[in-house]
């Protein structure tokens, strides 16, 4: 069994003298709990697990309030994988899947042609977004290639998911070093030695020594990390009040209710026609609603 030290987090560390970055994840009841939402066939479980893994490794290395979203859409057998991570540890994702999905599909196949986009969402509303050709054999070299094409940083991902837990390493050129280095070749090569089964079962602090004992290196404090959905009623209600009232008044008068269920972690949210009344009036009421 995996030990309990530093399970679902995030851990930062730095090669102090080569200008190379790297982050390491150990997680285990953010990915059961994400997974639990949904009934995933075995690979897709993988893929988001995959999925969220790097999303909280990348957020990590952004010093930013507020969250980093991870979107494939293709024309493959997904039709989209989305994971989210903030800088509070709050992971949630999901997976879109078609009838054409086979078990023993690979990435390429399960995801067709499409684009991976990256978008950082600031809490005072500055936005990032990068778009990339969908590319690689693996989740991993598809973010790979994102960084090299979209930030111009040499960066290494490796992802493991077992379909209940997970662990991830990232490697990545600091921004400021100019030119790979034989240095950057050698830690790659080390990281290299580690299987998807250490990577899942060791902890974070086992995988580093595992591989980078003989570095000088130093380590920050682990980020907890947990699955969180950012879902709210207010949030849902801003989505309703962009609809028509009349098209919404119809669905109360065939169901009752307006239900409206969040996919990544299964609330439900229902509206009466009291609900839907008073969320109608108190947006005449004040025409610059806040979010
Ligand atoms: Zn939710």
């Amino acid at each position: 069994m995996k030990n309990n030290n530093g399970k679902d987090s995030v851990t930062r560390f730095i090669f102090e003298l080569c200008q190379v970055r790297g982050e390491v994840a150990s997680l285990s009841n953010s990915i059961s709990d994400a997974l639990a939402t949904k009934e995933y066939p075995h690979s897709l479980a993988v893929l988001v697990g995959q999925a969220l893994t790097a999303a909280a490794l990348l957020a990590d290395t952004i010093k930013i309030d507020g969250s980093l979203i991870l979107q494939l859409q293709g024309d493959g057998m997904v039709d989209a994988l989305v994971a989210q991570a903030t800088d509070k540890g709050e992971l949630r994702g999901l997976v879109h899947w078609n009838d054409r999905y086979l078990p023993d599909a690979s990435f390429t196949e399960l995801m067709g042609k499409g684009r991976l986009v990256m978008t950082v969402d600031g809490e005072d509303k500055q936005r990032y977004q990068g778009v990339v050709e969908i590319s690689g054999e693996s989740l991993a070299k598809c973010i790979e290639a994102y960084f090299l094409q979209s930030e111009q940083l040499a960066t290494r991902l490796w992802l493991a998911c077992d379909g209940h837990q997970a662990g991830g390493l990232l490697l990545q050129q600091m921004p400021e070093s100019k030119s790979l280095t034989n240095d950057w070749h050698h830690l790659v090569t080390l990281a290299n030695t580690i299987n998807e089964h250490e990577l899942v079962e060791l902890g974070p602090n086992d995988v580093v020594h595992r591989l980078f004992h003989q570095e000088e290196l130093r380590i920050f404090e682990p980020n907890n990390v947990s699955f969180q959905c950012s879902c709210s009623r207010k949030k849902i209600e801003n989505v309703l009040i962009q609809l028509d009232k009349a098209e919404l008044d119809g669905i109360v008068e065939q169901d009752g209710q307006v239900n409206v269920d969040c996919e990544f972690c299964n609330l439900s949210y229902r509206f009466d026609s009291v609900d839907i009344s008073s969320l109608f009036l108190a947006n005449t009421d004040t025409p610059s609603r806040t979010q």
